[in-house]
């Protein structure tokens, strides 16, 4: 089996999941997002999703295991056996170490790395929105949805994350700095990292990045 994955790197806030949702359906592969599983396991009140609710809500780093029980499942399903875009892992060298342990020979990955300052960050994070049902993404100012409150894909209702607010996003700025960030050198010395400025509109952002992927 020979794979093409491409990983969403880069802090909160930055955008890896509205990007990584242009991508999904541009290259024809399926957009697999930590977090967005994580959520979901936490929703269903699942054994997995009770062991990682609190780590969520304070905006600490889930424990591997569990992360990766969660991410396993969903890499092995028949439409990313072609190749996935991972959104939200690896986040820290150990993580960086499992997903080496994913890779079956034929596979090729590429790292993009997706970049701004923190004050975007902190203003997208803060205005951000998701659908409960469906997890599209809304921001309040740059991508509202036509009604106010309502999914324009779903009509499901649209709520804050409960990691999206002022305390939470400061430490989990402070999470990938310290834990996350060091990737970037790993990745860089392994030659697989492409880093896009992505603190401008989208179709900036999707610009840059066609710059540095061949499709
Ligand atoms: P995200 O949707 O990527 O912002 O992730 C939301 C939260 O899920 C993070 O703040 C962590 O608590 C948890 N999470 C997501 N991906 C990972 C990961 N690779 N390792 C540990 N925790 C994660």
């Amino acid at each position: 089996m020979k794979r093409d994955i491409l990983v969403l790197f880069g802090p909160p806030g930055i955008g890896k999941g509205t990007v990584g949702k242009e991508l999904s359906e541009k290259l024809g592969r399926p957009l697999i997002s930590a977090g967005d599983l994580l959520r979901f396991e936490v929703k269903s009140g699942s054994s997995l999703g009770k062991k990682a609710a609190a780590f969520m809500a304070g905006g600490a780093l889930v424990p591997d295991e569990i992360v990766f029980e969660a991410l396993r499942g969903r890499i092995a399903q028949s439409d990313a056996a072609e190749g996935f875009l991972l959104d939200g892992f690896p986040r820290n060298l150990e993580q960086a170490g499992m997903f080496e342990r994913v890779l079956e020979s034929g596979d090729s990955y590429l790292v993009l790395n997706l970049t701004g300052s923190d004050e975007v960050l902190v203003e997208r994070l803060s205005k951000r929105r998701i659908c409960g049902s469906c997890g599209a993404i809304y921001h309040l100012a740059n991508m509202p949805p036509r009604t106010e409150g309502v999914c324009d894909k779903c009509g499901g209702a649209l709520v804050q994350r409960n990691d999206d607010r002022p305390d939470v996003i400061a430490h989990r700025l402070d999470v990938f700095r310290k834990a996350t960030a060091p990737l970037v050198e790993h990745y860089r010395a392994a030659g697989k990292l492409r880093t896009v400025k992505a603190d401008g509109s989208l179709g900036e952002t999707m610009a840059a990045i066609a710059g540095v992927l061949q499709w």
